[in-house]
């Protein structure tokens, strides 16, 4: 039998840009109100079912 493992595959490398950027960091939260999940924004949350907004800013930090 001959050997059919002479041949190696060659690898191919494939630069690799999969950067992820953002501004923000995709955090994950949820609504309170009906548990979909809501969409992070750059300084609020946003529920896109029942409309409900959440502020990062919500804190006892004034401007
Ligand atoms: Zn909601």
């Amino acid at each position: 039998m001959a050997d059919a493992n002479a041949a190696a595959p060659a690898k191919a490398a494939a630069p690799k840009k999969a950067k992820k950027a953002g501004p923000y960091k995709p955090a994950s939260k949820f609504c309170p109100k009906c548990g979909a999940r809501m969409a992070a924004h750059a300084d609020r949350f946003a529920c896109g079912r029942c409309n409900y907004t959440e502020w990062k800013s919500a804190g006892g930090k004034g401007k």
